[in-house]
């Protein structure tokens, strides 16, 4: 961490376009200033006031001396040979997060954090052995986007975006509505996933909204006892509810809603789970990801990744049963692409540590 003071500056990654206006209009000289001044930041990923080069010099200075566009730092960045890159990313306060990019379908998919940690604490995920965490401001979830743009040097038309890295992105709805409105401004609402733990109030805000995203369920498991052990959030927002929420969940034309269902051998990997699976979310548009454990005997060493056969049997079973199914078998194994692995390592194996309170905002 640095001993700087803060930057008091604010900064305007993460400021969706409409409101720079309201923030940059007295130093401007015309009404449209506000509208290129936010086309550099989100559409030309720009750095700094000093590439704008369709303003003068002497707007240019005065707006950097009462603004920043600033990200979060790159410590470390890995590429695996399958074609997914892992960074770890240090934010102003010295906490780190994590961001992932991968190959899928032909596209870039890039994975963004909502939190420092997460309280849910999943059985299966370093990130919530971890501990809580702080919730990202938007800049700070904006801020992933911009560097793995400018990192990978990707086409924007191929990028979609999961909320699927660290934290529970429905417990910091507020960061993340001002996020999304920023983001939308180059990526589609069609091509951005937000995946919860199944957090009931963050669906009902998320159904909410004149714009949604796509929306992704962690299942893991058909029935409430094995639910809630898996998932310790299961027992405040339980099975029942949550499906009969997912039920009513606003589907715009052609839309499904994607549950995940993380295998792990011999919890909830059996041919009978599968048909009980197709069983409870019969009815609902959806999808079935199905992903096999990505293990860490360190963290979670009762947890065990099912052998191939038994993934290719379970995924068989959602199809004969009518459902489109994707098996995601683990990408970047080699960079510890896993939800907080990367985190783990630099924190230290083992180490249980809590970063702050999660704020369900
Ligand atoms: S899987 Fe997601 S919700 Fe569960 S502990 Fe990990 S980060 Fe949190």
């Amino acid at each position: 961490m640095t001993n700087d003071p803060p930057d008091p500056r604010p900064n305007l990654v993460g400021v969706p376009p409409s409101r720079i206006a309201n923030l940059i209009e007295p130093y401007v000289d015309r009404p449209f200033r506000a509208r290129q001044v936010g086309q550099w930041i989100i559409d030309r990923n720009a750095t700094g006031f000093a590439e704008m080069t369709n303003l003068t010099k002497e707007l240019r200075d005065e707006l950097g001396r009462r603004f920043r566009i600033a990200d979060p730092e790159i410590l470390e960045e890995s590429a695996s040979g399958d074609g997914s890159v892992k960074w770890l990313l240090r934010l102003t306060d010295g906490l780190t997060i994590e961001g992932v990019s991968m190959p899928v379908d032909g596209k870039l998919t890039m994975c963004l954090s909502s939190q420092t940690g997460c309280a849910v604490g999943c059985t299966f995920c370093v990130t919530g052995a971890l501990g809580a965490g702080r919730n990202l401001t938007p800049d700070e979830i904006v801020g992933q986007y911009r560097v793995m743009l400018r990192q990978l040097k990707a086409p924007v038309e191929r990028v979609n975006i999961v909320f699927m890295g660290m934290g529970e992105p429905l417990l910091n709805t507020t960061h993340l509505g001002a996020a999304l409105e920023t983001l939308y401004e180059r990526v589609s609402p069609k091509r951005i996933t937000v995946s919860t733990s199944g957090v009931l109030p963050g669906i009902t805000w998320l159904a909410g909204l004149p714009r949604r995203p796509k929306l992704a369920v962690s299942l893991n498991a058909p029935d409430q006892e094995r639910r809630q052990r898996l998932m310790p959030i299961a027992r405040r927002y339980r099975l029942p509810e949550l499906m009969a929420g997912l039920r009513g969940f606003p589907l715009e034309r052609g839309r499904r809603i994607t549950f995940e269902y993380v295998l792990i051998s011999d919890l909830n990997d059996q041919v009978a789970d599968a048909q009980a699976v197709a069983q409870l979310i019969r009815g609902i548009p959806a999808k079935v990801n199905v992903i096999p454990l990505n293990e860490d005997p360190q963290y979670f060493p009762e947890h065990r990744r099912p052998d191939d056969e038994t993934v290719n049997r379970f995924a068989a079973t959602l199809r004969d049963a009518g459902l489109t199914v994707t098996v995601r078998w683990s990408k970047g194994l080699d960079v510890d692409a896993a939800c907080g692995q990367l985190k783990g390592r630099h924190q230290g194996r083992g180490s249980r540590k809590s970063e702050g309170v999660v704020d369900s905002s």
